[in-house]
């Protein structure tokens, strides 16, 4: 398995040399700082910091579930043709690894973004249990490790500090554009966490029941709820037992809760058998790792779809 992804790998880097042997370039924006992002967030962030001095691209095309993302050669081109690329945390975007060897030290920049955020999270976790922990805990990666940290407002906050930090640095002469754009949008991202909290506290169900996967943590955590999900781990690939679907139809009679909420870009199938036992219906909690074409067309910003799942909650959680 290891052999094979070393081997896959390798084929990979090769290819992308032949790429560049053959001047398979990157078109941006002449004069423009070249940034390419893994997921929507940061290519929302990025672009909110950079303005009209960036030209940046998201990996991830328009639809694709980020945690089975693997890039393709040209993908790794895109990425080593950038000034900046960033991704949020080996956790996430396990591929990225591949990408920094490709580029060898004298191209591009690579942030992940997370890394500090996700180590001090981890230094303060709170391994206290709960009984809605009944629905997640069984065999996931551990507390501590949620890489989904752009959806606690706060987190976004330092995200974004991290990306007009490496911005100023590839482009130390408009260092002081970069830090306004941050000051205005982080106060765009303040304002929505106040609002966030003042909805949210009125909540008179204080679990969010997702058929999705586990990505919600440190949303629920900023805001004094719980997330619950019948997913092993953070990511929809290992498909939930019986057992746990059964444990979240137990905790949503237990809450009295009419609304089961299910994650964007997949079929909800988890989500609908719960809302069948349950006679609850669905709602749409968007975790931001991407967005459909037609999101994208609409022009859907992680502030966006964030006030939207707030909504919902609102409704879901009955917040008056
Ligand atoms: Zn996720």
């Amino acid at each position: 398995m290891i052999f094979s992804k070393l081997i896959r790998n390798k084929v990979l880097f090769i290819f992308c040399l032949f790429l560049f042997s053959i001047g398979y370039v990157y078109v941006a924006e002449a004069g423009k700082v070249k940034v390419v992002t893994s997921i929507f967030p940061l290519y929302d962030f990025a672009s909110q910091v950079g303005g009209d001095l960036v030209d940046v691209r998201l990996l991830l095309p328009p639809g694709v579930e980020a945690h089975g993302f693997s890039p393709t050669p040209h993908d790794m081109v895109r990425v080593t043709r950038a000034d900046l690329f960033l991704y949020t945390s080996d956790i996430l975007e396990p591929w990225a690894g591949t990408i920094v060897a490709a580029l060898g030290a004298e191209k591009g920049k690579v942030v992940e973004v997370g890394r500090e955020i996700l180590n001090k999270k981890d230094d303060h976790v709170d391994r206290g249990g709960g009984e809605a922990n009944d629905g997640h805990h069984e065999g996931h990666s551990g507390p501590g490790s949620d890489p989904h940290i752009w959806l606690d407002p706060h987190m976004a906050v330092e995200m974004v500090d991290v990306i007009e930090a490496a911005l100023s640095d590839v482009d130390p002469e408009n260092s002081e554009i970069y830090r306004n754009n941050s000051r205005v949008y982080i106060e765009d991202l303040g304002l929505f966490d106040t609002r966030t909290e003042q909805v949210l506290q009125k909540c008179k169900i204080r679990i969010i029941v997702s058929g999705g996967h586990f990505a919600f943590e440190s949303f629920a955590k900023r805001y004094n709820l719980t997330a619950v999900s019948p997913f092993l781990g953070y990511s929809p690939n290992a498909q939930p037992s019986p057992r746990a679907i059964a444990n979240l139809v137990k905790i949503v009679r237990k809450t009295g809760s009419t609304v089961i909420f299910h994650e964007e870009l997949i079929q909800p199938k988890v989500a609908q058998i719960v809302a069948g036992e349950t006679g609850g219906r669905l709602m749409l909690l968007h975790g931001v790792h991407n967005v459909s074409r037609e999101e994208l067309e609409q022009g859907e910003t992680y502030l966006s779809l964030m006030q939207q799942n707030v909504q919902n909650l609102k409704q879901g959680l009955q917040c008056q």
